[in-house]
């Protein structure tokens, strides 16, 4: 049996409490294929910082860097801060050191769900949107002190180094995505190139790097209107780049097409490390209800299993991400849960429930 480390981090408030039925729900579906995960929880985020004055000790950084892949749910609070005011997001030190370059926030609708929008043709939305994570305008987010009393400043800084990474990273997807019927064989470039001259620049190396892949479409649009298109027309899109704040901004839009943060995945990916995670946060306003949707945990254990198939060339992973993904879409594809966040009154245990029922064939 293959077995490879995850090192698990259940972070702050909600991420805690979609941690555990994650994990059973991804080592279910491993066992069934031959795989064995074995996990290590290590703490840290914000609770972890008001307990020990430490919110991710370097042993534990070095713990997680040691793993196979780190699969990591929320992390901050918005009452415990460092003393300078900002916000405790050890995920934030990993994508920056471990250089986790490609944010993957794939935007892929679940049936029986009442949502917005869905292609006409297919009945379900599938993109993904590629967001780099560790620079843009998010290169210097914090100690970088700039700002005097009457200006106020931020620098977007991109580099071609991780720039062409990116962009290699998004042609390869959308070529892996074509090979399996999934993708339009497209990437469209997301920028601001007629206003910041970074952005002009990122779309000339989007460009240089387009030509070594002339199997695949190369596109641009504009931030401003990829924001209305998400909104008329979502099913143009098929892989799309783009810098650090945009995806932010435009990941969270992808995620309201699923249905809600608590069903939007995630994998921050770099050339020897990965990071799972789902999109949301903390959400301090539902911790302790049972409210919490667990699917975007458990989607992101389905990207980490696909990660650590690929990267090791390990079948029984492969297609544990699938059992995964085809439990998840029969649960939801009885109709008979709608989470909370969609005016539903499924919870965290009638969601993973659901999954965990499909996944080990007993409806
Ligand atoms: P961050 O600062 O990282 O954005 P946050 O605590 O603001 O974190 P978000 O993820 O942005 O949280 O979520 C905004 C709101 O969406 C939450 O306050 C919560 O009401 C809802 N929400 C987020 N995740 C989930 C989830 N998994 N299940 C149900 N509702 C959620
Ligand atoms: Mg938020």
């Amino acid at each position: 049996m293959t077995t490879f480390s995850v090192a698990v981090m259940p972070g702050d408030g909600i991420g805690k409490e979609v941690t555990p039925p994650a994990l059973e729900l991804v080592q279910e579906a491993a066992n069934q294929c031959g795989v064995e995960i074995s996990f290590t929880e290590i703490p840290a985020g914000a609770e972890f910082y008001a307990e020990t004055g430490d919110a991710f000790p370097e042993s534990h950084f070095q713990e997680a860097k040691a793993a196979d892949a780190i699969f990591l749910s929320a992390m901050g609070h918005p009452d415990i801060r460092y003393p300078d005011g900002t916000e405790i997001g050890p995920q934030h030190d990993l994508r920056k050191r471990l250089q986790l370059y490609a944010g993957m926030r794939p935007c892929k609708t679940l049936p029986g769900l009442p949502l917005p929008l869905k292609d006409p043709r297919s009945n379900e939305l599938d993109f993904v949107i590629v967001r780099e994570s560790i620079e843009g305008l998010f290169a210097f987010p914090r100690g970088h002190e700039l700002d005097d009393e009457e200006y106020a400043h931020n620098l977007m800084r991109i580099s071609r180094t991780i720039s062409d990474k990116l962009f290699n990273f998004s042609f390869k997807l959308a070529q892996q995505r074509q090979k399996k019927g999934k993708g339009k064989n497209l990437v469209t470039h997301i920028d601001k190139a007629n206003v910041l001259s970074s952005q002009h620049r990122a779309r000339q190396w989007f460009y240089g790097v387009a030509e070594q892949y002339p199997d695949v479409e190369a596109s641009h649009q504009y931030v401003d209107f990829a924001a209305l298109d998400l909104l008329r027309r979502p099913w143009v899109f098929d892989v799309m780049p783009t810098e650090n704040q945009y995806g932010d901004i435009l990941s969270d839009i992808a995620a309201g097409l699923m249905g809600g943060m608590g069903m939007a995945p995630s994998g921050e990916i770099g050339d020897t490390h990965a990071v799972f995670q789902p999109c949301h946060g903390s959400a301090p306003d539902i911790v302790g209800q049972g409210k919490a949707n667990p699917t975007a945990m458990i989607l992101s254990g389905k990207m980490m299993l696909e990660y650590l198939g690929e990267k090791h060339g390990c079948e029984g992973a492969l297609l544990a991400a699938e059992r995964l993904e085809a439990a998840v879409e029969a649960a939801y594809g009885t109709g008979n849960i709608v989470p909370f966040e969609l005016g539903g009154c499924a919870g965290l245990k009638q969601i993973s429930g659901a999954i965990a029922n499909k996944l080990s064939g007993v409806i």
